[in-house]
């Protein structure tokens, strides 16, 4: 596993030339393993930095380094000066006063903050990174630009963030300037066939992009990874039911492989019993947690397995942010095992890197999961009613609309397709 890590150790943003190089490397991985795998393309829109800068022009001329904020939009290419304004971390009473200034912001937008800035009028926005967590390079949700603006913006740090909030009366000039097209992103599907229940089919996903200044080894190289080794033990030991591999591409920009698979494969859809979906992970140090969204049933089902292996997971309803959503929005039960905290809280910056995975936790993420894959896959009857309780479902729609800016509408398109009576 590590092996495949790091022949793919570069950055792999989704619409990149880095992700398509990726996509068809794994793509021959499973062909020279006899798997029937397919790369499946699809749309997004794609942003490629030109220039971005932050100068302080009084009190003092400064200029703090920054990172741009993707898909934001852009300045002209002379920047937005204004009186820079600290809205904190975006509550409405705060923000409400940023009206023509550069609005100075904790962490990165979700929808409601990026609807509120657009409201009051923001000309610009500089996020301020999370403690030691340095500059990293994030990017909005292209979703939000149609909705409700842009908003061109920067994020810096968050030593350089604190220093500048406790400034009074600071003025600053702020380029963003980015070249946004449309570009193509693919989810790698690979099928190990069913040798008597071929119908019924579980899918086991993981996140092969990456965020730009990232080579993305915990978020989520490690997960792939892990799925292609699972890949690699059913193709020789196929089970009774179909099992679908998974890299899913723009999990990052927004689940939009993930998103792009439920929505166009309906028919497909129906047949899948469940999603076992591996998010971050291989970290020397962490917490291996479990995101079961299904009935109690399969709460109980996991905690016991739990019991009887030592696993130590830390097991929960509560739905993870990730490529799982849309399953649970179909009414899929989904499960995702993530390793979080420890070497993983280097995600989404430069510092998620291959020096913190460790091999012999990529093994024992393996060797976990895989027994449960096999009783599953195996199973004569599927232990599990296909059902997710409504509440999970509420949670994970609460989710994608905070940090998606998906509206009831897009919501809809995810759901089930009943046949026609
Ligand atoms: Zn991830």
């Amino acid at each position: 596993m590590l092996e495949l890590m790091k022949s793919l150790d570069f950055p792999r943003v989704a619409g990149t030339d880095g992700e398509k190089k990726a996509a068809e490397m794994l793509l021959r991985e499973a062909r020279a393993l006899g798997i029937d795998a397919v790369l499946d393309a699809y749309e997004l829109k794609a942003a490629v930095p030109e220039a971005h800068s932050l100068r302080i022009l009084s009190p003092e001329d400064e200029v703090i380094e920054c990172t741009p904020l993707s898909l934001s939009g852009s300045t002209p290419e002379s920047g937005v000066e204004a009186p820079v304004v600290f809205v904190d971390a975006g509550a409405p009473k705060d923000v409400q006063h940023a009206k023509d200034c550069i609005a100075l912001l904790y962490g990165t937008p979700k929808t409601r903050v990026w609807e509120e800035l657009n409201r009051a009028g923001a000309k610009a926005v500089v996020c301020i990174a999370e403690p030691e967590k340095g500059l990293p390079h994030d990017s909005i949700d292209v979703r939000w630009i149609e909705q409700y603006g842009s908003i061109p913006g920067v994020m810096v740090s968050f030593k350089d963030g604190l220093r500048l909030v406790r400034q009074n009366g600071l003025t600053a000039r702020l380029v963003h300037v980015e070249r946004q097209h449309t570009a193509q992103s693919h989810n790698v599907i690979c099928t190990v066939q069913g040798t008597s229940r071929p119908e019924e089919v579980i899918v086991v996903g993981a996140h092969y992009d990456s965020v730009r200044v990232s080579c993305g080894m915990h978020d989520d190289l490690a997960g792939t990874a892990v799925a292609w080794e699972l890949m690699r033990h059913f193709a020789d030991h196929p089970a009774s039911r179909t099992i679908k591999f998974i890299a899913f591409g723009g999990e990052e920009e927004g689940l939009l492989g993930s998103i792009h698979f439920v929505e166009n494969n309906p028919d497909l859809l129906k047949r899948v019993k469940m999603l076992v979906n591996l998010d971050v992970g291989g970290g020397i140090i962490g917490r291996d947690t479990v995101s079961v969204n299904a009935t109690d049933e399969v709460l109980t089902y996991i905690e016991q397995y739990d019991k009887e292996q030592g696993t130590g997971w830390d097991i929960g309803q509560r739905p993870y942010g990730g490529d799982n959503i849309p399953f649970v929005l179909a009414g899929i039960p989904a499960i995702t095992f993530f390793r979080s905290s420890g070497t993983a809280f280097y995600i989404h910056t430069k510092h998620d890197s291959i020096k913190w995975i460790d091999e012999n936790r990529l093994a024992r993420w393996a060797h976990m999961v895989l027994p449960l894959l096999a009783r599953w896959a195996n199973a004569y009857e599927f232990p599990f009613k296909l059902e997710v309780s409504d509440t999970t479902q509420k949670q994970a729609a609460k989710l994608l609309k905070d940090f998606s800016g998906a509206k009831d509408e897009h919501l809809e398109r995810l759901k089930p397709k009943k046949k026609a009576d």
